[in-house]
């Protein structure tokens, strides 16, 4: 019932939206039209700030193990310039530029050129030509779903190559890591740039683009939905997934060939965040269909926030735990290291379960059964913009009665466990939690933003069923 309202509301989207692409038919989705001064502020400063971030937080490292606070008390106390911290930094080499190059044309490669095979062996792993969600134009987007045969052949590679090819050290990718940092912002600046430019001049579908006037905000949030190029190579899909994904948990390889080089062995913490991060990212690449399903892919443009946030932020800042145990390598107590251990795979059980039980509920419109018992919800209703009503069903039993968004809680849980492998030294490890709660949170409100004007009063009696956003009892 349930899906084929939704399938009803997409053919009518459809309709609308080839129609006319207006700003009223593309409301629900994605990025503001309007562009209102903290939106405005919050994006200038990180155009200006989060490269600076990044740099800071990979020089701390580099040059001060790892203490962000020595770098600032150096300048305060006049006993450094930032000339002197500038002038000890690694610059780009040709050695990284060729390295980064090659790696990222490995990825076209195996992106394009290689059609997934994973699924035909590999029971219940949906890979192959995939279909999106409708866009706001009415479009159906085809995507070939062969992240994972991607991350095996690239792992397959490199563990030949560390094991008895030896072309190169396992190290390769901490020995270049500030140089490799310069290439990835190149790439990062250029996509992202490319991207503004064929918005405006030639975009893959003219209807799916938003222009709000704002050079700063479209130039960060994006104007295309789905740029492309050619039938297949999709921006978002590609620089989602690939480099930065795959590059993950060759990164903390990377990290822990270092950690065996400088110290003779591989701390226990360094294994508890290559083993939790790598099913993490495992996850990603087993569930990349039902990915095309998610904010990310379903509302957001494709700007430098995906484009420069892909190939920078996401390899240089989510892999800080690898990077700050190869300065400071923490050998746990078994009880500690259990502890992470426990923790982080609570963590991802929690994520997996609680975004298997909706998905689960919405494929079956409710036939299903969510731990052993029929499902709990609420019936709900929502008019499309030439006024049809559609019906729809939230979940409210399983972790969907525990929270509004149980499976961002599980994401966070995981995430606290990577930075408690690191001990408590240093607050760099744990900017990882941080992060992640700011954007947790932000997007868990931006969410229910648009689920109330979806659903209106019956939003109202969905939050009176299930009171708490993320942790029961508190928030
Ligand atoms: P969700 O998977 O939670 O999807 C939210 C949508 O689900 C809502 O808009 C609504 O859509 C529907 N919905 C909400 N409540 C219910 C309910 N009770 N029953 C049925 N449907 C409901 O959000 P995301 O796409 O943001 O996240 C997917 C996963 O990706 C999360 O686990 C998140 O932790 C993870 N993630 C990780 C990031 C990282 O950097 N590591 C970044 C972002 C996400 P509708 O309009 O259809 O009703």
């Amino acid at each position: 019932m349930a899906a084929h309202q939704e399938k009803k509301l997409s053919e009518e989207r459809k309709h609308q939206n080839m129609q006319n692409g207006t700003k009223a038919s593309q409301g629900q989705w994605g990025r503001a039209w309007e562009v209102d001064w903290f939106s405005l502020a919050s994006i200038l400063f990180l155009l200006m700030f989060a490269p600076l971030i990044v740099y800071y937080f990979i020089m701390s490292c580099a040059q001060y193990q790892c203490s962000l606070t020595d770098p600032l008390l150096d300048l305060l106390r006049g006993n450094k310039h930032l000339s002197d911290i500038w002038n000890r930094t690694p610059m780009l080499t040709y050695r990284a530029a060729g390295i980064y190059s090659l790696w990222v044309t490995f990825q076209v490669v195996l992106y394009m050129y290689i059609p997934d095979f994973c699924h035909k062996f590999l029971p219940g792993y949906v890979g192959g030509v995939q279909e999106g969600a409708v866009t706001p134009a009415g479009v159906v987007n085809k995507y070939e779903i062969n992240g994972l045969q991607a991350w095996i052949i690239t792992h397959v590679l490199w563990f030949a190559n560390a094991s008895f090819l030896h072309f190169f050290s396992p190290t390769i990718i901490f020995d270049n890591w500030i140089p490799l940092l310069w290439c990835a912002n190149i790439l990062g600046y250029a996509v992202s740039t490319f991207a503004m430019i064929k918005g405006y001049f030639f975009p893959t579908n003219a209807k799916d683009c938003k222009f709000t006037g704002n050079f700063f905000y479209d130039y960060m949030m994006g104007i295309e939905f789905n740029p492309r190029i050619g039938k297949w190579f999709d921006f978002k899909l590609f620089f989602n997934g690939r480099p930065g994904i795959v590059a993950w948990t060759l990164i903390n390889l990377s990290f822990a060939a270092k950690q065996q080089e400088l110290y003779g062995e591989v701390t226990n913490s360094m294994i508890l965040v290559n083993i939790l991060q790598g099913i993490y990212v495992l996850d990603f690449f087993w569930n990349e269909a039902w990915y095309l399903k998610t904010i990310d892919i379903c509302h957001d443009h494709f700007g430098w926030y995906l484009g420069w946030g892909d190939c920078v932020w996401l390899p240089y800042l989510y892999t800080l735990q690898g990077l700050y145990l190869v300065y400071h390598p923490v050998q746990l107590r078994t009880a500690h290291a259990l502890g992470v251990l426990v923790l982080g795979l609570l963590g991802y059980y929690i994520f997996r379960a609680t975004n298997h039980q909706k998905d689960l509920f919405r494929r079956t419109g409710g036939s299903c059964r969510i731990w052993g018992r029929k499902p709990e919800y609420i019936e709900c209703s929502y008019t499309s913009v030439d006024g049809a009503r559609y019906y729809s069903k939230l979940l409210t039993s399983g972790f969907w009665g525990w929270a509004r968004h149980f499976n961002y809680t599980g994401d966070l849980i995981g995430s606290l466990a990577y930075c408690l492998a690191c001990g408590f030294e240093h607050i760099l490890p744990y900017f990882y939690i941080i992060y992640m709660t700011i954007l947790l949170v932000h997007r868990c409100l931006r969410d229910e933003h648009r689920c109330s004007s979806k659903y209106g009063k019956d939003w109202k009696r969905y939050t009176a069923a299930v009171p708490y956003r993320l942790l029961p009892g508190i928030f």
